[in-house]
């Protein structure tokens, strides 16, 4: 199956409603889509190494959605196959007094991957034209204008060398519900629960806006968005694990030659 159904096209028009939250990417078995992951995840490791050995490209995944969509979930199934040294998670939260007291693109540029790093963003500057426009802390305009500079902040990662895979994980509010609900009947995942996810949830609508829109402009040749079906987490996973590794063999990396030959030296 290929993963660029999923892509949105730059420029075309975008209604979350009317794209799947629910497919099976041809794998219509549980069992299949989890085996399938596992192998696709350990091939991301092998990959991993040869972006580390190389040392000539850089990856950066940019994960977004809805609380409970399961951005969490897809890091740990995904890169399980992959060494912890290997890749580094970025959380990003509401930003600190010092953060705020920047441009919203300051925190986000210290984290972007260095030569031969993988990179994953948990939530991004995209926040900055999400969250903070259903509270009503930027105004239309200014989310216009921040659309602009991370357009242009992207093309300048892509032109001075990082891949960017940016993924947004769509679920349908029933599944929300259903999620939600699992948690707070579980006293054990009480501590995954703030007040302000269910105020989001009542905000859903303005919350689709607001990503229509970003997603819609953001979409760019050199860094599109892929709106992944997310209601089946077995589906999702295999999704963006199957991204993922295309992305990676994409880079058609060869492990470095030694600089000395080595063939039948033994060590004594
Ligand atoms: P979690 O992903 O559960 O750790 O929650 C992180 C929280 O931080 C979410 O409620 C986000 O909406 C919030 N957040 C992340 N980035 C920003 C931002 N730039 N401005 C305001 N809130 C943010
Ligand atoms: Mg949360």
């Amino acid at each position: 199956m290929d993963p660029s159904r999923y892509l949105l096209k730059p420029g075309s028009r975008l209604v979350l409603e009317k794209l799947p939250t629910r497919d099976h990417f041809g794998m219509p078995q549980k069992a299949e889509r989890v085996a399938a992951t596992e192998a696709l995840s350990q091939e991301i490791g092998h990959l991993q190494q040869l972006l580390y050995a190389t040392q000539h490209h850089r990856l950066l995944v940019v994960l977004q959605g809805m609380d409970t969509s399961g951005k969490d979930g897809t890091i740990r199934s995904v890169f399980a196959g992959v060494a912890p040294l290997g890749v580094r998670a970025v959380n990003f939260r509401a930003p600190s007094e010092e953060e705020r007291a920047r441009d919203y693109l300051w925190r986000i540029h210290q984290h972007v991957p260095r030569t031969g790093e993988i990179v994953l963003f948990n939530r991004s500057p995209y926040e900055d034209v999400l969250v903070v426009r259903v509270q009503g802390l930027v105004s239309a305009k200014e989310c216009v204008q921040r659309y602009h500079h991370i357009r242009e902040f992207e093309r300048m990662l892509v032109e001075t060398g990082t891949t960017l895979v940016k993924i947004f994980l769509h679920i349908s509010k029933d599944e929300q519900r259903e999620r939600l609900q699992a948690r707070i009947d579980n006293p054990a995942k009480h501590w995954k629960l703030m007040p302000s996810d269910l105020e989001a949830r009542r905000q859903w609508a303005d919350y689709m806006e607001a990503y229509e829109d970003a997603l819609r402009e953001t979409s760019t040749p050199q860094a599109p968005w892929h709106v992944i079906p997310a209601d089946s987490k077995t589906t999702r996973n295999l999704i963006v694990a199957t991204l993922l590794r295309d992305c990676l063999a994409g880079l058609s990396m060869n492990a470095p030659q030694p600089t000395t030959d080595l063939s039948g030296l033994i060590i004594a």
